[in-house]
């Protein structure tokens, strides 16, 4: 990496476990090729947006999974990461002609969200039919999670067609029999706070669905179904729970037939592949004593975020861990004090391993649990650069080896976004 990975130009860096994403990469596998008959087609498609970094896109697909893209941005990742066209899934709830129109000339997976979408895909199947596997995303409406921003399948979630409003039942039917290249069902219920049992009730409603409509057509023309991701995470501790294994038994159970077989299945997990394998690592610059009261004196807050853990408790008063799941997600992080503060123990970088890296620095701060969607929604206010990203896993001797993810943002490449090219744009408009 360039001048060390950790220089004095680098107050926040990103880390993610390699060995972690690719253990979880063969769980998710495992799990399903437990619970499935053999032979059923599996595509695993990782949801990009979880984590758009082109060289993590490429780790999965080594890993045997595909991607889930909802832009053109994101497509441009998966292809730029190698991954073949049979295993990109496009999923974005607002596709534009040239979207669509690249989509089934590449002969990508598209999931139609809504009649509007599914108007356009007639008009461009009617000028140059495709072979492109094509779905429509319904809503079954089976209720939200504790986060109700999160939650897709409420009665008045935007996305994909609301199964339980008047006449959306038999619109849906309509369409398959009125599209014989119609052939996938798709239902994505939710993100964080499901619980595991109303996430089974929506793939249940999905299959039940594609029955019908395979019955009224008359033959099987639904032959995929997909089923989303959302699987939650657990950001209160080191424990990875739900694991897949638990949600594809319970799907085994709700919904025999799914796994049976009948159809082939495609999955969108972004989360639960990678949000316990990244850490933000943050330089602490020192510890501000100009608040008051003093036990307000090392808040860093964050709202709207998910919980996230610290790497060390709290000292001082209970010792209790920083955050508690039900003071998500909005709560004040407070960060132990540093050893170049006013008080005692100094925040250290303590991984899984519990190791602490002679090379490191003393005062660090590591936000646990942040390996999904925190490195792709970065935040451009005050001009902040992105951080870089870096990827870690262990030689057979047992030493840590890094590998650059992403470059850390320069300011000039920051200028530049920001418009540096047309500096002197506004200078003679609107002037009389
Ligand atoms: C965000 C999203 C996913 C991934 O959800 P996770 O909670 O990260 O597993 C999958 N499918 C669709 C359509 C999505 O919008």
């Amino acid at each position: 990496m360039r001048g060390g990975w950790w220089g004095p130009h680098e107050p926040v860096a990103g880390l993610l476990d390699i060995a972690g994403i690719r253990r979880s990469a063969g769980e998710l596998r495992a799990a399903f090729e437990e619970f499935t008959a053999p032979g059923t087609p599996v595509l695993h498609a990782f949801a990009v947006k979880a984590a758009s970094l082109v060289p993590v896109l490429e780790l999965l697909a080594q890993e045997g999974l595909g991607c889930e893209v909802a832009s053109p941005g994101e497509l441009a990742l998966a292809r730029a990461a190698g991954v073949p066209v049979t295993r990109t899934v496009l999923d974005s709830p607002a596709k534009t002609h040239a979207e669509l129109r690249e989509a089934l000339a590449l002969g990508i997976a598209v999931n139609a969200d809504n009649p509007e979408e599914l108007a356009r895909i007639d008009a461009l199947m009617g000028s140059a039919p495709s072979t492109a596997p094509i779905g429509l995303r319904v809503n079954p409406q089976i209720g939200g999670g504790t986060i109700g921003a999160m939650s897709t399948a409420t009665d008045t979630s935007k996305f994909g067609v609301a199964l339980r409003d008047e006449g959306a039942r038999e619109w849906v039917v309509r369409a398959f029999l009125d599209r014989p290249w119609l052939t996938r069902l798709h239902a994505h219920v939710g993100s964080q706070g499901m619980p595991l049992e109303l996430m089974a009730a929506g793939v249940r409603a999905l299959f039940v669905l594609a029955e019908e409509i395979n019955e009224r057509v008359g033959l099987r023309q639904i032959d995929t179904l997909d089923i989303g991701g959302g699987l939650p995470v657990n950001f209160s501790s080191d424990a990875t729970t739900p694991t897949y294994r638990e949600y594809a038994a319970l799907l085994h159970a709700t919904v025999p037939g799914l796994l049976s077989g009948r159809y082939g299945l495609v999955t969108e997990f972004g989360r639960s592949l990678l949000a316990k394998h990244g850490t933000v690592l943050a330089r602490v610059e020192y510890a501000k004593s100009a608040a008051w009261p003093p036990h307000r004196r090392h808040p860093c807050r964050l709202p709207r975020s998910p919980p996230v853990r610290s790497s060390s408790p709290m000292p001082g008063r209970s010792g209790s861990p920083p955050t508690t799941p039900k003071d998500a997600p909005r709560r004040a992080l407070r960060l132990p004090r540093t050893s170049r503060g006013r008080a005692a123990s100094p925040v250290t970088w303590s991984p899984r391993t519990g190791r602490s890296p002679s090379w490191m620095p003393a005062d660090h701060a590591a936000l646990l649990d942040t390996g999904a969607y925190y490195f792709s929604t970065h935040f451009a206010y005050n001009s902040l650069p992105r951080p870089g990203i870096y990827g870690y896993a262990p030689d057979p001797d047992g030493t840590i080896r890094f590998a650059t993810i992403r470059t850390p943002q320069t300011l000039e490449e920051l200028t530049t976004e920001s418009g540096s090219a047309h500096a002197s744009a506004l200078r003679d408009l609107g002037r009389p």
